[in-house]
């Protein structure tokens, strides 16, 4: 099985071309394409102006078409034992061959003072850190599903925890590490550590905890492709290069055919 993490344009294109070769093709989307925010599109081949998502779901429409499977999930987790096990907010997957078509790596607005105490008592996995706060007074912040996973997690690491919304704070203080979050109703939690998750999982972290190596210009690819991780492929934004769909859907193909030619 190859499975394609991204539904846009570089996700799309790998499964049309990797189906039509015969392929055991999946694609698992958690629906935040870029494409979804672009009001209009009016300079991709044989479109003319359209919105978006429109563009976006004649994508997915196309390979359902292929009977190519497209399932709503969030991956959190890669891992390895014999083949890839893609662990989901929903379930988890089993899979020979991964593509990442994650899209752009998120530049999220940082809460005032997080920068400076990254891996100095802030972490964005708990998989990763968790255990360097056992027993600790640990902070998850965020309230989406993600959230919601990392804080399960925790529980099993220490019982002094909490769990606060980005909207809830002011700062985020300490000296040489993290001591305390500031509330904006001015009172002071004292932490040892915080975890904070987006609404949804940042590229830059599901690629961290899963040993995949990244730059300040996306994930790190060989000339065919693949990432430091034998038979972990990426393609389209996620990757250095000009951010567009035309650019996205060529690396797509070009990852399916070099998928196709060594299988
Ligand atoms: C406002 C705006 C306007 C734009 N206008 C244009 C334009 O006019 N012309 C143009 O060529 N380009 C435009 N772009 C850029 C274009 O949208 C992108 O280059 C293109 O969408 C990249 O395709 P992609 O497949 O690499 O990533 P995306 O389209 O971002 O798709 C990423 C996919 O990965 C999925 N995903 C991410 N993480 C996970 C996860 N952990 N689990 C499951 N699924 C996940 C998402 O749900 C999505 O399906 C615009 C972008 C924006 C934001």
């Amino acid at each position: 099985m190859i499975t394609i993490i991204g539904a846009g344009p570089a996700g799309i294109s790998c499964a049309l071309y990797l189906k039509r070769a015969n392929k055991n093709v999946q694609v698992i989307t958690n629906d935040k394409s870029a494409l979804c925010k672009a009001k209009y599109i009016e300079n991709y081949y044989g479109t003319g102006k359209i919105i978006g998502k429109e563009l976006y779901n004649n994508g997915i429409k196309s390979i359902q078409e292929l009977d190519i499977p497209v399932i709503k999930d969030e991956i959190i987790n890669i891992q390895y034992n014999d083949s890839f096990i893609l662990e989901g907010i929903n379930n988890n997957y089993n899979s020979d061959i991964v593509v990442l078509a994650l899209g752009k790596i998120n530049n999220r607005t940082y809460i005032k003072g997080e920068e400076k105490f990254i891996g100095k008592g802030i972490s964005y996995c708990a998989t990763c850190d968790g255990f360097f706060f056992k027993d600790k007074k640990i902070a998850v912040i965020g309230n989406g599903e993600y959230a919601n996973k990392e804080y399960e997690y925790l529980k099993n690491i220490s019982s002094n925890i909490i769990r606060l919304n980005n909207d809830d704070i002011n700062e985020i203080i300490g000296t040489d590490k993290v001591t305390h979050i500031n509330l904006k109703n001015n009172t002071n939690v004292e932490v040892d550590g915080i975890f904070i998750c987006d609404d949804t999982i940042d590229a830059n972290v599901l690629c961290l905890k899963s040993g995949i190596l990244t730059n300040k210009d996306g994930v790190v690819i060989d000339e065919n492709y693949q990432t430091n991780i034998d038979n972990i492929y990426s393609c389209g934004d996620l990757i250095p290069g000009i951010k567009q769909i035309s650019k996205a859907v060529n690396d797509g193909m070009l990852v399916a055919n070099i998928i196709i030619s060594r299988r």
